[in-house]
């Protein structure tokens, strides 16, 4: 019986000298979709019946908690065929050369941030906006949702459970950190951001996936299903609700500008 660690609320700050505070019981999500990340970052491993998926290692110092995660719950990280991350920044991608020497697997990333995650790692493929990978029983569709960064990438794909098929998404890059007058990274990030979140809506989504904890309560959701049994990841009002919050954010960021003059 898995129990989680720490339960109560928790700091989401990450503290690079005290990494063993982001653990986290890894737990499966639904269906073939593991958890294996911290409690700052999210990680994911997908079990297409033909090899896994990563998405999103993480940050360098907490690699190792990754690490056991996978293991404990008895996956082989030589079995990792793809590591996929959302976008450059370090709290998604730092572990990821760590974790391409331990499998061996095939590094991804979206086209427009390939130059600044070189900071972390070299990205084997790009991701462009429309593509898809297909792996076992798992196609993941790709789509370019800049806003964040420069080529966060979202991603959809098919999950079965009793017979029935669930959509799963991530917005990969929801913060509205970089949407700040001096903290965006390219020019237009607002519009972008914007659009994104109208193309991201389109979409169906049965089962939301965090791309960090505060996006649907990663941490919170975990605890109710590892202690009761009940998965409230699988809620097709989430995303829509989701997608609300984010553009909120960004309207309340320039209503403040507008009243500061
Ligand atoms: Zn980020």
């Amino acid at each position: 019986m898995f129990r989680n660690i720490g339960a109560g609320k928790r700091d989401l700050s990450f503290r690079q000298d005290r990494p063993w505070e982001g653990k986290m019981t890894p737990f499966k999500l639904f269906s073939n979709v593991y958890y294996v990340g911290t409690y700052q970052a999210c990680c994911y491993l997908i079990d297409t019946g033909d090899g896994l998926i990563m998405i999103d290692p993480g940050y360098k110092n907490t690699a190792y908690l990754v690490v056991n995660s996978v293991r404990d719950l008895g996956f082989n990280f030589k079995d990792i065929k793809y590591i996929i991350c959302t976008h450059w920044h370090y709290d998604h991608s730092e572990a990821t050369a760590a974790f391409k020497d331990l499998s061996g697997a095939t590094t991804m990333i979206g086209e427009n941030d390939f130059e600044r995650a070189k900071e972390y790692f070299t990205a084997d493929k790009v991701i462009k906006d429309g593509d898809a990978l297909t792996l076992g029983n798992t196609t993941i569709k790709f789509m370019e949702t800049p806003g964040h960064t420069k080529g966060t990438i979202s991603f959809f794909f098919d999950v079965k459970e009793d017979g029935k098929t669930y959509r799963a998404g991530s917005f990969g890059g929801a913060g509205a950190n970089k949407l700040g007058k001096n903290t965006q990274e390219f020019e237009g990030a607002r519009v972008a951001y914007r659009n994104s979140i109208a193309r991201l809506r389109k979409e169906k989504v049965d089962l939301f996936i965090g791309n960090h904890s505060w996006n649907n309560g990663t941490y919170e959701k975990s605890i109710k299903l590892l202690e009761t049994g009940e998965n409230t990841f699988l809620d097709s009002t989430l995303w829509q609700k989701f997608l609300d919050f984010c553009e909120g954010r960004l309207d309340n960021l320039e209503k403040a500008e507008a009243q500061q003059g």
